[in-house]
């Protein structure tokens, strides 16, 4: 996710960082490189004008002359307007009634019908019983392509034949209120161009069952495109928020970073793959925070909480806490994440990780593989502190794990710069966290 932005925007830190006075010249520079990396990050212009302006007026007010650490001062206002333009607050959906009625809309190949059941998924985790529908009459595939989805996660779908769209959404609200079902989805047609026809579709659709969110599924590889689209369905349907959808890949994410500021409606959900868990709920702050490389690790609790038990998450959170997190817990991690499938977008949330390149799964699990055996050739008091590995000790752990000391360093080195980050994790984020996993 805006993986080139991000590389641009920690060179830009590592300049401001290692300076021990900030002139408003280096300032300057900065902010003009940042409007660069947004701009090349196909973030719109107007977004980017206003962000760099007001970067600059809150910098000023910092005075940054007198402070000790300038650098890190730019970094946090940098997070936090990035954070107001991805949406400020998180707005997450928030169920309200029953059934709660969901409605998606957007472009074909926007990646609805995989949406709709990665939502489904996701809300049947939080305990609902959702109902898929698919209302997308033109395209048997469609159809046929959501009962598949349906039945891989083992959730109803209701479709009907020689329907209209808003008749079957009808029937299906229906069929929801009688067969116990809390939650629909709603798989509506989409168009690869923008029509009337369709605009006048789905106001039919909603007209008839007024749902209580209109969700845009936006493809985030189409860049400035679709926000420009989503203004258009925004005013003739009415959207609630959006969905932004393969923001794993080469999307430059630029059209997730405009929308809010665009069209004034929150981004709800991020699609990050094509597999139906590759789906998150979108948090500007922890999605800021990626961004500038700080890794996230309150999703990547939530997803070992997904995949592992509550105890295993409690007792990671504990360690984050603590500081306590040692190269054993480090392996453990790695390999939990090795597991969870979906490295590649799991290891940047790990904090120090983001400079870590995978291209590929196998080169990735081999690193882990090496990982382990030096983790494994050390003794238990060096996996505890690695502050007592010396040359001789280095030397022996590199022979013992058939590596070189450079291997062993440059492990040490990540550990170092993860445990960093850590500390530097926000004190009241850290403290939330806590509070929700009940600790
Ligand atoms: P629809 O026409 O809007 O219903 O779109 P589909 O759900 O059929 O998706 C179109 C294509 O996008 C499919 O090949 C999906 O697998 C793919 N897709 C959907 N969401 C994502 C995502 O988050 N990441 C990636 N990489 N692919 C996705």
């Amino acid at each position: 996710m805006f993986s080139d932005l991000t590389e641009k925007l920690n060179d830009i830190f590592k300049v401001i960082k290692s300076k021990g006075v900030i002139t408003e010249k280096d300032l300057d520079n900065a902010l003009r490189e940042i409007k660069f990396a947004l701009l090349e990050a196909d973030v719109n212009y107007k977004v980017v004008k206003d962000f760099t302006k007001e970067l600059k007026e809150e910098l000023k007010g910092k005075e940054l002359e007198k402070s000790l650490t300038p650098g890190q001062i730019v970094v946090e206002e940098v997070h936090k307007k990035l954070t107001e333009i991805l949406g400020g607050q998180a707005q997450p959906l928030t169920i309200t009634k029953t059934p709660f009625i969901i409605m998606l809309v957007g472009l074909q190949g926007s990646g609805k019908t995989t949406t709709a059941a990665k939502l489904a998924k996701f809300l049947r985790s939080k305990g609902r019983q959702p109902l898929l529908v698919a209302c997308d009459i033109y395209r048997p595939a469609a159809i046929k392509q959501l009962q598949i989805l349906g039945k891989q996660i083992n959730i109803d779908v209701f479709s009907k034949e020689n329907s209209k769209p808003e008749d079957i959404a009808k029937e299906a609200l229906n069929y929801a209120k009688q067969n116990g079902k809390n939650v629909i989805i709603i798989d509506t047609a989409g168009r690869l161009h923008i029509d009337d026809e369709l605009m006048e579709e789905l106001e039919r659709i909603k007209q008839k069952i007024e749902p209580d969110e209109i969700l845009f599924v936006a493809d985030a590889m189409i860049g400035q495109e679709a926000v420009n689209v989503a203004k258009v369905f925004d005013e003739r349907v009415g959207i609630t928020g959006a969905i932004f959808t393969k923001l794993d890949g080469d999307a430059r994410g630029g059209a997730a970073l405009s929308i809010m500021k665009v069209v004034g409606k929150p981004i709800k959900f991020a699609g990050v793959g094509e597999k139906i868990s590759d789906f998150e709920p979108f948090y500007p702050d922890r999605v800021a925070s990626r961004i500038l490389g700080m890794g996230d690790v309150l999703t990547l609790i939530e997803k070992v909480r997904e995949t592992e038990n509550e105890k295993e998450a409690k007792e990671l959170a504990r360690k984050l806490k603590k500081q306590q997190f040692s190269l054993d817990d480090f392996l453990n991690q790695l390999k939990k994440i090795q597991k969870m499938g979906s490295i590649a977008k799991i290891i940047q949330m790990i904090p120090g990780m983001n400079k870590v390149k995978i291209d590929d799964e196998e080169s990735f699990n081999k690193e882990i593989k090496h990982i382990e055996a030096i983790i494994l050739s050390m003794t238990k008091e060096e996996r505890q502190n690695y502050k007592i590995l010396n040359a001789s000790r280095k030397r022996r752990i590199a022979k013992g794990s058939g590596t070189r000391v450079s291997d062993v360093n440059r492990l040490i080195k990540q550990f170092i710069e993860m445990n960093k980050m850590m500390k530097g994790m926000n004190k009241s984020k850290a403290f939330n966290l806590m509070k929700r996993l009940g600790i």
